[in-house]
């Protein structure tokens, strides 16, 4: 990515990295944002400080004022204008968004573009921010329920989509009436930066205050500073099982309201009425597709033992033909890990699939070489488990699939599916409807997402998204998940000259 290309999304090598609208602080802590593309500094970043934080709060809290004050249609018209900007901004955003996480160049554009779906299905939510009327049991009197903004909405955003779910969060909470602090990952700072000034201009060329998008920067303390405190009454969190409970524990002693989407353990059930073509192509996109660092990326194949050796021999030899390298060279199927962490966390769940019994199939490791420098590199691996093996229990962050093999009825696959802590996103292969509708029944999935002949990973914005368990109970994106960013208020009119009382309580004066 060149320094031109960077430009036009305003970052420079310094940057500021506290903003209330477009209006930049500094300070003296910093982080270096580098590609594991190919581990070369891009850019520093200027961490908050206490009382930058302070003043961000301070700002959101007088342009919640105005903002709610605008008709939610406005509001969207707003959110009409990110949608043309980003659509402007999508090449150069969705290469930034590749060259600083590493995801491919076409991954990259993949989100930029779930940013613009999201952004067209907020304008329309924001003419159908319904409530209910309801028949009063009282005569001449009528009552309905209404959803008011809730004020500030803090935005906490893990580093695999660093750019979509801050939108998912932002366009829906703005459209509602909220105004939004967000606190990107650390590993990702720069595409928050663009995403920001993005935003910034927009509202300044509408002559709307600064304070209704402001961007946080730095670790996880600056989230724990969100998650206490009570001006910001809904905290939205996305990562790691680990955080959300953290952050669960910090809101609720405020009793505020959070929203957690974080991590899964995703699987893929099957069964003898497969297609096997479909299967394979799902499996290895599910399982290999972001180098693994999706959070509904395939971890677990549940394979009827009827077709066992099918599936594997095709998997093998399917994870043969995968190029791996500089993700934005549209010749290579995955990229690289995150950064070294990642990558010895991977090192380390490989050892523990060996002393815990695993069999290897396709042996990884980490690549080394010409274009392999930043060391974050590593082949895709598949190993035969059994599902209680606790590095199965666990979600690893990388390209690892683990075969698992059942006997009997559908029912057996499913209770192996839903055995392991986490519930994000389920499907079945199957043509059998029978098969097809007990996975989808009460007795089914318990994950919040279920599909039929589609992988486990990504999902369409229109449909509600998160899981259950210790995936953290979270809908974000479509359906009806507006309404998480809205307080609702039951209101009851008397147009009578009398005033009934409740349980027939008679009260004369
Ligand atoms: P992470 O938990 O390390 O960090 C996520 C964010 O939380 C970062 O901004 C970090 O600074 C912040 N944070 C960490 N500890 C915190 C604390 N105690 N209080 C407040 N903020 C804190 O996650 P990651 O490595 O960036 O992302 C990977 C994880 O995210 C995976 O587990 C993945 O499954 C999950 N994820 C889930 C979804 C979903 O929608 N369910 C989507 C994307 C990623």
């Amino acid at each position: 990515m060149t320094n031109k290309e960077l430009k036009t999304l305003k970052i420079k090598l310094e940057n500021h990295g506290t903003s209330t609208g477009s209006n930049w602080f500094t300070n003296k802590d910093t982080i270096l944002s580098s590609s594991p593309t190919n581990g070369k500094p891009i850019a520093r970043v200027e961490c908050t400080s206490y009382k930058e934080y302070e003043k961000v709060i301070k700002e959101a809290e007088h342009a919640k004022l105005i903002w709610r004050d605008i008709p939610a249609p406005k509001r969207g018209e707003i959110i009409r204008q990110l949608g043309e900007k980003l659509r402007e901004k999508k090449p150069t955003l969705g290469k930034l968004v590749s060259y600083e996480m590493g995801k491919s160049y076409q991954e990259g554009l993949g989100e930029v573009q779930e940013m613009i779906d999201i952004c067209d299905f907020a304008v329309g939510i924001s003419r159908q921010l319904y409530g209910n009327t309801i028949h009063s049991e009282r005569p001449g009197h009528r009552m309905y329920d209404q959803y008011h903004p809730l004020g500030i909405v803090g935005i906490i955003t893990a580093f695999n989509f660093p750019v979509a779910v801050w939108a998912w969060n932002s366009a829906l909470a703005l459209v509602c009436g909220n105004v939004v602090v967000w606190k990107p990952s650390e590993k990702t700072p720069l595409c928050a930066i663009a995403c920001q000034h993005i935003l910034a201009d927009i509202l300044k060329s509408n002559k709307l205050p600064e304070g209704i998008s402001s961007l946080l920067m730095g670790n996880a303390e600056i989230g724990t500073w969100l998650s206490k405190d009570s001006r910001v009454p809904l905290i939205s969190a996305t990562g790691s099982t680990r955080m959300g409970r953290q952050v669960a524990m910090t809101v609720a002693e405020r009793l505020g309201k959070t929203l957690l989407e974080l991590g899964g353990n995703n699987a893929i059930i099957v069964t003898p009425k497969a297609d096997l073509k479909m299967t394979i192509i799902g499996a290895v996109f599910g399982a290999v597709g972001t180098a693994g660092q999706r959070c509904t990326s395939t971890r677990r194949l549940i394979v009827h033992d009827s077709i066992y050796d099918k599936v594997k021999t095709s998997l093998v030899e399917a994870y043969k033909q995968i190029k791996i390298g500089d993700p934005l060279d549209t010749q290579y199927h995955m990229g690289p890990l995150i950064d070294i962490d990642a990558v010895q966390k991977y090192l380390d769940a490989l050892s523990k699939i060996k002393e815990q019994g695993g069999k290897i199939l396709v042996e990884g490791g980490v690549l080394k070489g010409d274009g392999y420098e930043s060391g974050c590199y590593v082949s895709p691996v598949i190993a035969e488990v059994d599902n209680q093996f606790p590095i199965v229990q666990e979600e690893t962050f990388a390209p690892i699939l683990y075969l698992i093999k059942y006997s009997g009825e559908v029912q057996q696959a499913i209770a192996i599916q839903n055995n392991v802590r986490q519930g994000l996103s389920s499907s079945i292969m199957t043509t059998d409807l029978r098969e097809a509708e007990v996975f989808l029944s009460q007795n089914g999935s318990d994950c919040g997402i279920a599909n039929v002949n589609i992988g486990t990973s990504g999902a369409e914005i229109g449909g509600a998204f998160g899981g259950e368990k210790e995936t953290g109970g979270g809908r974000e994106s479509g359906s009806d998940a507006w309404k998480v960013y809205m307080r609702r208020q039951t209101n009851t009119i008397n147009y009578t000259t009398s005033l009934p009382l409740a349980q027939g309580i008679q009260f004369e004066l």
